[in-house]
């Protein structure tokens, strides 16, 4: 039985990877990373990736590209032009709104 407990889970806003060397990675969850992703074999080695924004932890690469081909942008901050980014409340998962990548210097948030 493979032992998860060092899945870096708590890395937020991002996309956690766990190879089969026990190596991790970690990436952020934005445009740019996704299309690398799916345009290379970065991630095919992957037994483990972790999706912070729907807390889903997907074991096929298959799938996670799915993910990856379905999601769209979120669009950019009406207030600095950074990509805004899906993100989860702390106290309650549930909780789901829109931020700026650029925070903390930038606080703008919406309703997701
Ligand atoms: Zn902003």
């Amino acid at each position: 039985m493979t032992n998860c407990s060092n899945f870096p889970k708590y890395r937020s806003n991002g996309i956690s990877m766990k190879f089969g060397d026990h190596n991790y990675s970690w990436c952020e969850n934005n445009p740019s990373q996704r299309k690398y992703l799916l345009e290379s074999n970065y991630c095919d080695e992957a037994i483990e990736i972790y999706v912070w924004e729907n807390d889903r932890t997907y074991t096929s690469v298959e799938d996670f590209k799915n993910y990856l081909r379905n999601k769209h942008d979120e669009g950019t901050c009406p207030l600095c032009g950074k990509p805004l980014m899906i993100k989860r409340n702390h106290a309650d998962n549930s909780n789901v709104f829109l931020g700026c990548s650029g925070w903390p210097d930038c606080k703008f948030t919406k309703k997701a």
